[in-house]
């Protein structure tokens, strides 16, 4: 992947790209939420939350450790770690409930709620590729934390739904789904780099940008796409075109964004605030 030379000029070229609108995401400490901790340390410090290397963004004496708490994490005290594993101390912080919606939905193709068992081998396929590409750690010294929303539309799914196809209980929304018209242009929601371009079961066309220091932000469900794997963009580039591919019931995009490889609520995201 990226040499650390590369990664320091694209810091760069990010950091002129966007000169005053940097911020931080809202602190919604929720499953599904994000926990942004201020660390007073005077060198940069390393944070991991279970295992997972935590994105930290500042400058010396005023760190932020920007966390992702996954939708699975069970309400009540979790620790952050700084410092190396096993050399580490613990910043605890406090997973409060969020009752999320239900949404019932209706899909036609009853083999996308049902899959055939040669499709469930393609689904697990897909689910580890896309897993890998969530999974790792480029490292950039200052991600851009104030993200734009990649289409104008309403919003016809928030975040966290628990959602039933045809009656059957599926996964929770790992989303949010904007309702815009076939063709309508999906640009990059901030600078980053293309990790994966693919055609899934449930997805339909989707392209995953990395961000750096694993904010990562997915885009489904596309008509087209006009980026490929390893290419470099900057915030509000273009990258394809909303369509319904996949699991999908009308023309929209599916709109994911991950923290240490944690789905969290992309909304967080766009309400940044400057620091
Ligand atoms: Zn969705």
């Amino acid at each position: 992947m990226w040499t650390r030379n590369s990664a320091f000029l694209l810091a760069i070229a990010f950091t002129t790209a966007t000169p005053s609108a940097r911020g931080l995401p809202v602190d919604d400490r929720v499953p599904g939420g994000i926990a942004v901790i201020p660390i007073g340390d005077m060198t940069r410090p390393e944070v991991y939350l279970e295992q997972q290397r935590v994105l930290v963004v500042g400058s010396p004496g005023r760190w932020h450790a920007v966390a992702g708490i996954g939708l699975d994490v069970t309400p009540g005290e979790i620790s952050l770690q700084v410092g190396k594993p096993g050399a580490a101390r613990r910043i605890p912080l406090k997973v409060l409930p969020r009752d999320y919606p239900t949404q019932h939905i209706q899909i036609q193709d009853q083999r996308k709620v049902e899959p055939l068992p040669g499709d469930l081998q393609r689904i697990e396929l897909e689910t580890a590729r896309m897993a890998a590409v969530k999974a790792h750690w480029t490292e950039l010294e200052d991600p851009a934390l104030d993200l734009r929303q990649p289409v104008a539309g309403e919003i016809s799914g928030n975040f966290g739904l628990r959602r039933i196809y045809n009656g059957q209980p599926r996964q929770p929304h790992g989303g949010m789904d904007i309702v815009a018209p076939k063709g309508t242009t999906v640009t990059a929601a901030a600078a980053g780099r293309v990790a994966l371009v693919g055609d899934f079961f449930f997805n339909g066309i989707t392209v995953i940008i990395d961000h750096g220091q694993q904010l990562v932000t997915m885009y489904c469900h596309l008509d087209r796409v006009q980026v490929k794997p390893g290419e470099a963009l900057v915030a509000g580039t273009p990258i394809g075109a909303v369509g319904q591919t996949g699991r999908a019931t009308g023309p929209h995009l599916h709109w994911g964004a991950y923290l240490n490889g944690a789905a969290v609520n992309p909304a967080l995201l766009l309400g940044a605030t400057s620091r």
